[in-house]
């Protein structure tokens, strides 16, 4: 990431935080309610947290889709849990139950579970459906976003 500024949309209280290029955005606390805007753990998202990290953040977002009686959900858990530690803060990692969440699942058309998502400016850049292990997160999520955002999707 360059030295620009980024938003930031805060785990706890879902208010967007702006961080200054250079500054370590791991350390950062959020403006509103002062907790950490980066904790090393993925965050449960519902509908409304959802639109408001895919709409807000700078950063590529990435979604798991789970479901509580997927097995290899509960295997991938983890593995997601590790890997978010080790891309924050340069990626934000969601849950989002989709026992909780249909309309979310129906509005993006998740027919597998675990399904993950990668959003870049509130775009779909990548779909992975089914569980990865932690090379294979890793390898995917390099690849994802550090390509080029299409041109007609570039502001
Ligand atoms: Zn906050």
């Amino acid at each position: 990431m360059s030295e620009a500024s980024r938003h930031i949309v805060c785990p706890n209280c879902n208010s967007v935080n702006r961080i200054r290029g250079g500054k370590d955005a791991r350390k950062a606390k959020c403006g509103r309610c002062h907790q950490p805007l980066f904790t090393g753990h993925p965050v449960d998202a519902s509908a409304k947290t959802f639109a408001a990290h895919i709409q807000h953040n700078d950063i590529p977002v990435l979604v798991d889709f789970w479901a509580p009686w997927c097995g290899p959900c509960k295997a991938m858990a983890p593995v997601y849990e590790r890997v978010s530690s080790e891309f924050e803060p340069d990626v934000r990692f969601l849950k989002v139950n989709a026992d909780m969440e249909p309309d979310l699942t129906a509005r993006y058309n998740i027919r597998a579970i675990p399904t993950l998502m990668l959003f870049r400016k509130g775009n779909v850049v990548a779909q992975q459906p089914g569980a990865l292990d932690a090379q294979r997160l890793r390898a995917w999520l390099r690849q994802h976003i550090a390509s080029p955002l299409p041109a007609s999707q570039a502001s």
